[in-house]
Formats: C-alpha cells, sequence, structure tokens
C-alpha cells in the first residue's frame, strides 16, 4: 500500500527537503504540499493523507497538529516549540482516535544517539551544560533539541548537583537559560545549520558530545522512517529513538 503524504510547510527549507524525500522513497506519495496561504483544515477533508509532516513555524504547530488529528491523519510533527501541556494533549487526542503519531524535535539520526549518550553520560558525570548552535533564521530558543536533551539527562540524574557558588550574573543570561536544571546557551550565527555539544565536567577530566548537521538532508533518513511508522502505531510519541 501506498502511503499518501501530505507535506505542511513545502515551501520551507525543511519542507522543501521532505518533499523530495517522501516523493523519493517508493512506499510513499505526496499527496498534496501545502504552506501558509492553504486552508489546512479544507485541504485536510479533501485530500484525507494518511500521514502529515509538518515543518512550519513554532505558533502553528499545536494549531496545525489538532486539525491533523481532528481529520484522521497522522501527525509527523518536526516543528519545534510545543510545549509539555500541548504534547500531552496531542498524546491524549491520538490515543483516543488509535492514530500513530510522532513529534520529534530532531530527526537527525546522529542526533538522537547524542542524547542516548548524553544521558547516560549524566548518570555518571552530573554536572552538564548544553551549548546548541544554529543559523540566524531560527525563530525560538533554546532549540527544541536542547529541551529534550536536557529533559533526558534530569531523567537520568533525577538530583542536580548543587551551586559551588553563590553566582552573580553582571549582564542578565550571562549563564545562559535553564530547562530541567540544566544550563542552556543559544547561538545564532550565519554559517550554522544545526549543531550541539553537551558538555560534561568531572574531576580533572571533561567528556564534550557533539553532533553536527551540516545540511537539511541529514534530518530525511528520519523523517521517511517516522512516516512509515507511524502507520504501524496506534499512539504518539514523542522523540525520533521510539522508532530506531
Ligand atoms: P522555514 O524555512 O521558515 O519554513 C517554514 C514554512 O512554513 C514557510 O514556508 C512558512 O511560510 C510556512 N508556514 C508558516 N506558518 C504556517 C502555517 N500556519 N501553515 C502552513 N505553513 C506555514 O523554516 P524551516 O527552517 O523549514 O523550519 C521549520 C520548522 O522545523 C522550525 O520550527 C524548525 O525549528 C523546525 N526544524 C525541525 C527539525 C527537526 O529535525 N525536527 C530540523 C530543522 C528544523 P512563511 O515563509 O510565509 O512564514
Amino acid at each position: 500500500m501506498t502511503i499518501n503524504v501530505l507535506i505542511n510547510g513545502a515551501k520551507g527549507r525543511m519542507g522543501g527537503e521532505a518533499v523530495k524525500a517522501v516523493g523519493q522513497d517508493p512506499a510513499c506519495r505526496v499527496a498534496g504540499q501545502t504552506d501558509r496561504e492553504d486552508n489546512l483544515p479544507r485541504v485536510l477533508a479533501e485530500l484525507r493523507p494518511d500521514v502529515v509532516v509538518d515543518f512550519t513555524q513554532p505558533d502553528a504547530a499545536y494549531p496545525n497538529a489538532l486539525a491533523i488529528i481532528q481529520a484522521g491523519g497522522r501527525p509527523v510533527i518536526g516543528t519545534t516549540g510545543l510545549t509539555e501541556e500541548q504534547i500531552a494533549h496531542l498524546t491524549a487526542l491520538c490515543a483516543e482516535k488509535k492514530l500513530g503519531g510522532l513529534i520529534a524535535p530532531n530527526f537527525a539520526i546522529g542526533a538522537v544517539l547524542m542524547m542516548r549518550f548524553s544521558a547516560e553520560a549524566a548518570r555518571h558525570l552530573p554536572h552538564v551544560e548544553i551549548i546548541e548552535l544554529h543559523h540566524d533564521q531560527k525563530i525560538e530558543a533554546p532549540s527544541g533539541t536542547a529541551i529534550k536533551t536536557a529533559q533526558m539527562i534530569q531523567a537520568a540524574r533525577p538530583v542536580p548537583p548543587p551551586p559551588k557558588v553563590r553566582e552573580v550574573e553582571l549582564s542578565p543570561g550571562a549563564r545562559g537559560t535553564a530547562e530541567y536544571s540544566v544550563p542552556i546557551h543559544s547561538v545564532r550565527l550565519p554559517g550554522h545549520v544545526a549543531h550541539q555539544e553537551v558538555i560534561f565536567g568531572g574531576l580533572s577530566e571533561r567528556l564534550t558530545i557533539r553532533h553536527d548537521s551540516i545540511h537539511r538532508e541529514s534530518f530525511m533518513p528520519g523523517v521517511v522512517l517516522s512516516v512509515k511508522k507511524v502507520m504501524e502505531t496506534d499512539r504518539l510519541v514523542y522523540g525520533l529513538e521510539h522508532f530506531l
């Protein structure tokens, strides 16, 4: 059976790559392409796609996902910026409708491994900070990948080590932000795609786990895999690791 896939955000950088990658896979067909000017609920009602891949922008991800699930489509959401509450609600909606789905802050296989290795390292080296680096067109900070990494580190290292000193920030934000008790520093520069360093400090030792996406095609094997996997499951999951 061919999987009919609608790509939402198809005129964007990630959406354009997804159109190419999904279109090249023999098991899939690009049934439609939508972007900002289209009426998503109307197109969903007309095309009835099996799967909808969404690469739009943070404030659109939640209403788009609601529309997709409402129409009986299986969401593959790459757009970042969904809150924990929104993810919980979308998970419950998919469970109710017995729909497979995925929300993935990062579709690169290497990035998923970076997150997994970081969680493992945090069990033994609890002092850790994250530096994430992205292109200068990225709207939100910190990145979804950094937040997910921090969440996985917290789950592996439930008690963060207490600070050694009472820190004073001479400029607000100098020590970055903190998600799940892990400091995150966000860099936005031209010449970058998506990169992250997870730095662990121990007694006279340092461990750095680094991942670099040097082209957006790095995310596409994960996208195509997810399109197929959501057809085989009846619940929504958060993180590509569930499909590896
Ligand atoms: P982009 O180049 O700006 O593309 C986004 C596209 O979506 C644009 O064409 C935009 O139109 C359109 N759009 C905006 N709001 C929309 C809506 N409500 N309905 C339909 N289309 C809408 O951005 P990008 O670099 O492709 O990134 C897209 C998202 O993917 C971001 O959230 C980014 O953080 C995320 N991302 C995820 C991964 C991952 O592996 N999960 C990897 C890279 C990026 P306009 O140009 O008119 O605004």
